[in-house]
């Protein structure tokens, strides 16, 4: 897998793969499953491909399916975990150029239910300060990796 210099995603993949990263909860076929820095919505997360791509069209035909369709899947194990109201998918990549689905849990507490998360100032105000505890992780890998594993996707690594 290529690893680019100077991406964000390739530089979290690579501290991932040393053990120093404890946002990350799993590898599979494509990429890995990664708790969001921020938990204003609890169990935002972020599935980054493997391959350091900017657009979907960039990956080989047969990659971008198993891609999609791991993400489809990921997102279901986000919600078996979460139980929100509603599941926001988002693949921008304006910030990072390295594809990553956002999986944002819309809970029913949710102020903003209504809206992009990226309008709620709430959000916004927990991006500005930073990442979450590890310890908060903690609970949340325990809601889901066992919901990723009840899944048919290609687990080939957990991470602690
Ligand atoms: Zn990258």
């Amino acid at each position: 897998v290529a690893i680019s210099d100077g991406c964000d995603l390739c530089g979290r993949i690579e501290r991932t793969e040393r053990g120093e990263n404890p946002f990350s909860v799993v590898r599979t076929a494509t990429g890995y499953v990664n708790l969001a820095d921020v938990q204003y919505h609890e169990g935002y997360t972020v599935f980054v491909a493997k391959r350091c791509v900017a657009e979907l069209h960039e990956l080989p035909d047969s990659e971008r399916d198993e891609f999609l369709h791991e993400m489809a899947l990921v997102a279901e194990a986000v919600f078996d975990a979460f139980q929100p109201r509603k599941l926001n998918y988002e693949l921008l990549g304006n910030g990072a150029p390295h594809l990553h689905w956002h999986l944002f849990p819309r809970h029913a507490d949710d102020a903003r239910l209504g809206g992009p998360v990226w309008k709620d100032p709430g959000f916004l105000g927990a991006l500005e300060r930073g990442p979450v505890d590890p310890a908060r992780l903690v609970p949340l890998k325990l809601r889901l990796l066992p919901a990723l594993e009840r899944r048919h996707l290609t687990i080939e690594c957990r991470f602690e």
